[in-house]
């Protein structure tokens, strides 16, 4: 291609809200054969829910949430908003005061958050987490684990004074779009393969319904970027298509990364392509123009 005509494909990428970094980007695209989606936010609506709750101890609800939310607050997880929203719920209509102040809070990626809030050690994720912090989990909390994986929802553990106390059960529907732009993308001869921080249980659930065959689950940040370089070194030429902090690495290591528009500022500046309308389709809509503009046929 002429340096004319990548100009014009990437302004016209620019037209599409597809922005694309330079000419390398738009080159490189023409090739992908494969595509590593990110799970929640990319695939999914990424504006996760609560859709229940369950208590192991004695509590209310409201001073549940209030501890919970105080935690996550600090969080930019699409899951610590939709615990932050759900509080919200509970506080009465001239009650508009502020969530306690949470000390210490450190996110972990892929994990959850922990924080000291109210002198109290308030510890929100998944099992691992738990299990790291030395948190033991009751057979009643695995069950409740299990049913929400069956619904592809995801169950979310809290800890509170060491002592785990809650399930959180967070639904994230699939895109509208999504089973289609997979469809499309096999019939353009590309692979798509999902990679999920999320459950064993909820990963298939999603999987099969966007009608993804192969899909990793429990994957932390740079196993997502190994993920990556083990499909280059079978010879793939690999997209990598996420949104938030922790597949930063897989971005940065793929051939093409590629941010969603709404995704995290560090995924954005990771990536070689944006889509900035945040839609799946802009995926082929990438593709087609690096192919355009890359095919020898003139
Ligand atoms: P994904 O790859 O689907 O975007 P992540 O790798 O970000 O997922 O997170 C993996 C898992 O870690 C989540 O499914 C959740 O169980 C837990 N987790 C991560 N961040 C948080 C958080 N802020 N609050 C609660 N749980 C979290
Ligand atoms: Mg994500």
């Amino acid at each position: 291609a002429t340096p004319t005509a990548v100009m014009v494909g990437t302004g016209v990428g620019a037209t599409q809200g597809v922005l694309i970094k330079g000419g390398q980007a738009l080159e490189r695209a023409h090739e992908v054969n494969c595509i590593v989606f990110d799970k929640t936010g990319t695939l999914t609506e990424g504006k996760p829910v609560v859709v229940s709750t369950r208590l192991l101890r004695q509590m209310l609800l409201r001073d549940f949430y209030k501890l919970v939310a105080a935690a996550e607050v600090n969080s930019e997880h699409p899951l610590a908003k939709a615990i932050v929203e759900y509080e919200k719920k509970f506080r009465g209509e001239e009650e508009n005061q502020v969530l306690p102040e949470a000390r210490d809070f450190v996110a972990i990626p892929g994990y959850g958050v922990k924080a000291t809030v109210r002198n109290m050690d308030i510890v929100v994720g998944n099992k691992s987490l738990m299990l790291n912090q030395g948190i033991s989990i009751p057979a009643e909390a695995e069950e409740l684990l299990a049913e929400a994986e069956a619904m592809a929802q995801t169950g979310i553990l809290v800890s509170i004074g060491s002592e785990l106390t809650g399930v959180v059960a967070i639904s994230d529907p699939l895109k509208p779009g999504a089973r289609e732009v997979i469809s499309i993308l096999t019939s353009m001869n590309v692979k798509s393969i999902m990679v999920t921080g999320d459950n064993q249980g909820t990963a298939s659930s999603i999987a099969k319904e966007a009608g993804i065959e192969t899909f990793i689950a429990e994957t932390r940040p740079e196993q997502k970027a190994e993920k990556v370089k083990e499909l280059q070194a079978q010879g793939y030429i690999v997209a990598m298509v996420g949104d938030g902090i922790n597949d930063s690495p897989a971005l940065v290591a793929a051939d093409v990364g590629m941010a969603i528009g709404a995704g995290t500022d560090i995924a954005i500046e990771a990536a070689d392509i944006v889509l900035m309308r945040s839609n799946l389709e802009d995926v082929i809509t990438a593709i087609d123009l690096s192919r355009k503009t890359f095919s020898r046929i003139r």
